[in-house]
């Protein structure tokens, strides 16, 4: 029931959309007044342990689209979007005191940079303030799952086939019915400029396979190219090992990864074209790959900062390497494998490489190169436009032999050339590195 005399905000973090978004939902239908909050977190900007950018400008630039965008949706509907550059835990207890705010919305995050954040904020707050959470960025529930989370199985297919069986993907919430001009706060929120996030601006590489833009707006575009105007959601399972071109995959992973999109909306978007086109293995395997990256979500919930580890989820105790010449010669494309090379070069030029190039790449860093397979995190932590942190430590694990891959394969790099790039034409695309300097 509506209180008609409170204020809520909602923290948003990885949860930049409105539609099918909890927290507005909530916020929206039990407060007379709500309004938003976005940081960013000048933590987020700073350089890690092992040197490199925990955002890098690929992110950053869709980053400010995403938050730009989001400002004019709310906008649209009478809620106002602090923009702040401050550590969250510091700078919003102001805003709620300012605005009398009564209770905060916000995702549920459980990663520990996240949760550090969150109890030194819960600590700085009044404690008559409410602090109302939820898990917003699955397709599975966790509370609706059908086993307890120390109970997660560590191969994905048995994971995969509990929920396909016995959870349902939840319908998508209403949209928050509209607030009154009156809602709307009288204060001008600037987005910040590249250099005071300690980035360079970027102009988009010709060769990008990722020329798309931050926000709902772009993501729905997207999605509506790939499914409904060109059907390609119809041959996804036979072209999704690609490496060149923009349609060979979804390239959802960036509007997922900061929330623009929801897994949900894209479930729901495949039901209705599996129901009104056609539906067929190419169909159920991009939710088979939406399940992929719940399941790192539910590896990373259960192990929580193990996933951080050298040894990863298994405990594992192998030696690695931390060799700089190696580093370098991997981050710039100079090793003696051309398809490694090209994969890196596209990375450092975009911000993208497809999943077949992250697999290789990262199996040659830790299987071929032994360096310790935490630096290529931190290293796609910087770079990927999609950067995720359950996706990223849950991918390298897996192909470092530290965690969810029951055989533990290496790579044999040469021969995925020659499967994935018969006549090298992605290898010369990215090799001639002189042609785009
Ligand atoms: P599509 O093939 O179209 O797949 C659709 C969606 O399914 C993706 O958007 C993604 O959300 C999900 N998905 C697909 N494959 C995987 C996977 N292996 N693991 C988890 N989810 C998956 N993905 C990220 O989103 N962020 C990361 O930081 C990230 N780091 C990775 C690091 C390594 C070493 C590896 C091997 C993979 C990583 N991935 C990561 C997974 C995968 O490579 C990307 O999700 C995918 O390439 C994104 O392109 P797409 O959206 O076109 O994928």
């Amino acid at each position: 029931m509506q209180d008609q005399k409170t204020t809520a905000l909602v923290w948003l973090r990885n949860d930049l959309r409105y539609q099918d978004q909890q927290s507005f939902y909530h916020a929206v239908k039990n407060h007379s007044r709500v309004i938003a909050y976005y940081s960013f977190d000048p933590k987020l900007f700073k350089k890690n342990h092992w040197g490199f950018k925990k955002t890098g400008a690929y992110r950053t630039k869709f980053l400010l689209e995403t938050v730009i965008e989001l400002q004019k949706e709310l906008k649209a509907n009478n809620i106002s979007l602090i923009i702040s550059q401050k550590e969250p835990e510091k700078d919003l207890p102001i805003w709620v005191k300012k605005y009398d705010v009564n209770a905060i919305y916000f995702q549920k995050e459980w990663t520990a940079e996240e949760q550090d954040t969150e109890r030194t904020l819960r600590d700085n707050l009044n404690s008559e303030i409410a602090c109302v959470d939820f898990c917003d960025q699955f397709l599975y529930h966790p509370d609706d799952v059908s086993f307890d989370l120390d109970r997660l199985n560590n191969v994905f297919t048995v994971f995969r086939k509990k929920c396909e069986k016995f959870t349902d993907v939840r319908p998508l919430l209403p949209t928050p019915k509209k607030l009154p001009k009156s809602n709307f706060i009288d204060e001008t929120f600037r987005i910040p400029s590249f250099e005071s996030l300690g980035i360079a601006s970027l102009i988009l590489h010709p060769y990008s396979v990722f020329p798309f833009q931050g926000g709902t707006k772009e993501a729905f575009k997207r999605m509506n190219h790939y499914f409904w105007d060109t059907k390609k959601l119809s041959v996804y399972k036979k072209t999704r090992n690609g490496l060149l071109g923009t349609d060979y995959s979804s390239k959802f992973s960036p509007w997922l990864a900061n929330g623009s999109i929801s897994p949900r909306m894209l479930y729901w978007e495949i039901k209705n074209y599996e129901k009104k086109v056609e539906k067929n293995d190419s169909t159920y395997w991009l939710i088979f790959e939406l399940i992929w990256r719940d399941y790192f979500k539910y590896v990373s919930l259960k192990h929580r900062n193990k996933i951080f580890y050298k040894g990863g989820i298994l405990d594992k105790n192998y030696t690695w390497k931390n060799d700089v010449t190696l580093l370098e010669s991997w981050i710039n494309g100079t090793t003696k494998e051309p398809f490694v090379n090209a994969n890196m070069i596209e990375l450092q030029r975009t911000g993208f490489m497809s999943n077949r190039g992250r697999q290789n790449v990262a199996s040659y860093f830790a299987k071929d190169l032994l360096m310790d397979w935490r630096i290529g995190a931190a290293y796609f932590e910087e770079q990927l436009i999609d950067y995720d942190v359950h996706s990223n430590y849950g991918n390298w694990m897996y192909v470092s032999g530290v965690g969810n891959d029951p055989r533990d394969r290496k790579f044999n790099v040469k021969l995925q050339a020659e499967r994935y790039d018969e006549r090298g034409t992605y290898q010369n695309r990215w090799n001639q590195k002189t042609l785009f300097e």
